[in-house]
């Protein structure tokens, strides 16, 4: 009979944890390096060492609490995710991942399984940016994407340094050799697919590609309006992202415009634009048919126009041995399951760069994340912790 991890325990560590940095509407504020994270973090350290895990943290405050296995030589199975939030985020972005990785330990503890390779559960430190950037900070340097120096002199919007905040709450540790065989990493959909049709686990086959840009429009005279200009150019996004399936998205999520005042014609404008596809050449085009647009707009409105693209997160595909597990543990519990696509990134799109990856979602209320009122359904987050327990294990 198939080991299953303990439900309730399950939900009060998430419960407990939705305490600290709790506000009043049910959500939490944790953001990246602040008192509240720090009280997280040390609350899932108390709790890592209860389960009788070793815990240590590398230089960027990524915390590990490792299980070992049989062979030591063996490259440690990953689970995790992050302890942080939005400033006025929900009980689960994040919080799952650890905590389900937590309760897979456990749970094992409690049958005296003993894995060939060793276990750990990460704890990757500011994935959200919404303090310091850039986002997914820890699981980055981890990645080798961008070197730790660096991100601890990125600044908050006080001056203050990554860095010193990382020293304040006491989790500057050592850089070290780390090297993971495998990672797996269960997090709530923060979209509306699984709900709509009624599936428990989402088997997630990889992340779309991103690019983002800067987008300004100026009037060249006082009464050249640029916000018409800018209006046209969201009408186009919206087409763009209809003109090139599967899985295209398109979407202005900003725009400032100057001086902004009832009885002044618009003479510059600033927006952003964020333009999303599963598959990089699609997502190439898109981004070519973005900047025909913004020339053609500029040329009719006669105005003068910017475009700069300032993000690239090419599409991320998971290792399709642990996509298959994740999806034969699923089908081994009788739990329904469909293969999906993760609209947004996560720390497992940079773990995958440097091991094999994948991911397990499961439904949240109305597909909404990011806010306060974010939900998740115990038997779902139950659910998908048993299907991270065997995908690790068939991975471990
Ligand atoms: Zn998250």
């Amino acid at each position: 009979m198939k080991i299953r991890i303990d439900a309730e325990r399950l939900w009060k560590s998430l419960m407990d944890l939705a305490r600290i940095g709790a506000t009043p509407k049910g959500g939490v504020r944790r953001i990246a390096l602040s008192a509240a994270d720090r009280e997280g973090r040390d609350q899932f350290v108390r709790w890592a060492r209860d389960a009788a895990l070793a815990v240590r943290w590398d230089a960027i405050g990524n915390i590990f609490a490792r299980r070992p296995g049989s062979d030591a030589s063996a490259g440690a199975v990953m689970m995790g995710s992050h302890l942080d939030s939005q400033p006025s985020g929900g009980r689960f972005d994040g919080a799952y991942g650890v905590m389900a990785g937590l309760e897979v330990m456990r749970t094992l503890n409690d049958h005296g399984s003993v894995t060939r390779a060793p276990l750990e559960v990460a704890s990757w430190t500011n994935e959200e940016g919404s303090r310091f950037v850039p986002v997914m900070m820890g699981s980055g340097v981890f990645a080798g994407i961008f070197p730790v120096e660096e991100a601890l002199k990125a600044t908050d919007r006080e001056g203050i340094r990554a860095g010193e905040a990382l020293d304040a709450i006491g989790y500057a540790g050592k850089p070290g050799a780390h090297k993971a065989a495998a990672y797996f990493e269960a997090h709530i959909e923060q979209g509306p697919v699984l709900e709509d049709t009624r599936t428990t686990i989402g088997v997630v086959q990889g992340a779309l590609g991103q690019r983002w840009f800067d987008a300004a429009f100026t009037g060249q005279d006082l009464r050249k309006d640029a916000l018409i200009a800018a209006s046209r150019l969201v009408l186009e996004v919206n087409r763009i992202a209809k003109a090139y399936p599967d899985y295209a998205r398109g979407t202005v999520g900003f725009m400032q415009v100057a001086p902004n005042s009832r009885n002044v014609v618009p003479g510059a404008v600033q927006m952003t634009v964020d333009l999303r596809n599963a598959d990089d050449a699609t997502l190439r085009s898109m981004a070519d048919d973005l900047e025909k647009c913004v020339a053609a707009i500029a040329a009719e409105c006669r105005v003068a126009a910017e475009l700069r693209e300032v993000v690239y997160f090419p599409p991320c595909k998971f290792a399709p041995r642990l996509v298959d597990s994740v999806r034969q543990a699923a089908r081994d519990l009788g739990l329904t399951h469909r293969d999906i696509v993760s609209g947004a990134a996560h720390d497992a799109v940079y773990l995958a760069r440097v091991a094999p990856t994948a991911m397990i979602f499961v439904p949240c209320e109305g597909g909404i994340s990011h806010n306060e009122i974010e939900n998740a359904r115990p038997e779902d987050l139950e659910a998908g912790c048993n299907v991270l327990l065997h995908a690790v294990l068939a991975s471990a």
